[in-house]
């Protein structure tokens, strides 16, 4: 799948282009306004915007901040968005807050084991479809985060598909990237939408080959950045007020670390734990596996636009040289 996914993205497009100057050299994630402060009491559904609830799963990590974030679309008859890891505790958490209302469907972001694994569970519990797309299959490769690979919707949805109920409207948005089955969800009465892992305000999103994509994920940020939701509600973490902006912050992070990836590619760095260690000089030791992950994610992204040249499929013990694309 690699390999294939290398192929489509051969011509270079000026839009991934970023010259690094002074005024780059220094941007980092703390260029992107983040915020991790969320009011939330564990097992509660609460309110976070005109008929939509929310309640955090028990799962906190240094990839859920506090726990998924299950929501809670419409009133009486309403949607399940993500309903979450296997906590018990947290589907009857859901149960309980849903006590004479009718779930009429399971709706899922993405298959990792953090969103979807409850909505079997959920599922038994409220006898409601869910609605979402298969896994890829993931061609034997490592994965920071795993994922449900049983995963089978009742309803398989696509980019544009609408399901409804009364008084809510929710337009599936494909948007590839951390996943390549991964939708966020527009909630056309609000204006808002469910970005489930693709934007988060309180920290940057995985993007971990081989089924995360960095093409696929820069291209995911540019259908929002041509939207005009107003607030996002991510999976994890606080809502996105400032949506615009937060979201050109995020593509704008991502193009400065590809082009301080050519500049330490033309100073001699090439491999990715080399590059790991120039780049994430800050960072605890433990979270460099991650950070691997993601520098892997941009260096197929770069062999893909000429940016960098390397022997075969690119691996997490590719060596690399400056591609023509980066003189
Ligand atoms: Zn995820």
């Amino acid at each position: 799948m690699g390999q294939s996914r290398q192929q489509r993205i051969a011509n270079p497009d000026s839009k991934y282009f970023l010259r690094i100057d002074e005024s780059t050299r220094d941007m980092s994630s703390a260029d992107i306004p983040f915020r991790k402060e969320m009011a939330y009491e564990y097992g509660t559904a609460q309110g976070v915007a005109s008929g939509v609830r929310r309640i955090v799963a028990e799962n906190p990590s240094a990839f859920t901040h506090v726990g998924t974030n299950t929501y809670i679309v419409g009133e009486g008859e309403v949607a399940v968005i993500d309903p979450g890891p296997m906590i018990e505790q947290h589907v009857e958490n859901i149960k309980d807050a849903l006590a004479g209302e009718t779930v009429t469907h399971i709706v899922v972001t993405h298959t990792h084991m953090d969103h979807s694994p409850a909505s079997n569970w959920l599922k038994q519990l409220v006898d409601a479809p869910i609605v979402g797309t298969y896994p890829s299959p993931l061609n034997g490769g490592q994965t920071v985060e795993a994922h449900q690979e049983d995963f089978a919707p009742d309803e398989e949805i696509a980019n544009g598909d609408i399901i409804a109920g009364p008084g809510w409207t929710l337009e599936a948005v494909h948007t590839p990237g951390h996943m390549s089955n991964h939708h966020c969800f527009a909630l056309k009465e609000n204006n808002l939408l469910f970005s489930g892992d693709h934007v988060m305000g309180w920290n940057t999103t995985i993007v971990s080959p081989p089924d995360g994509n960095m093409r696929e994920y820069l291209d995911s940020l540019r259908v929002c950045l041509a939207r005009d939701e107003d607030l996002y509600l991510p999976g994890h973490g606080p809502e996105i007020t400032n949506t615009k902006p937060f979201v050109q912050a995020y593509l704008n992070h991502r193009l400065m670390r590809e082009a301080q990836i050519a500049k330490f590619l033309d100073e001699g760095a090439d491999t990715i734990p080399e590059l790991v260690r120039r780049i994430y000089t800050h960072l605890p030791e433990k979270m460099h596996g991650a950070a691997a992950r993601s520098v892997q994610a941009h260096m197929e992204h770069m062999v893909g636009t000429n940016r960098a040249i390397c022997d075969g499929p690119v691996t997490a013990s590719s060596v690399f040289v400056p591609g023509p694309a980066s003189a």
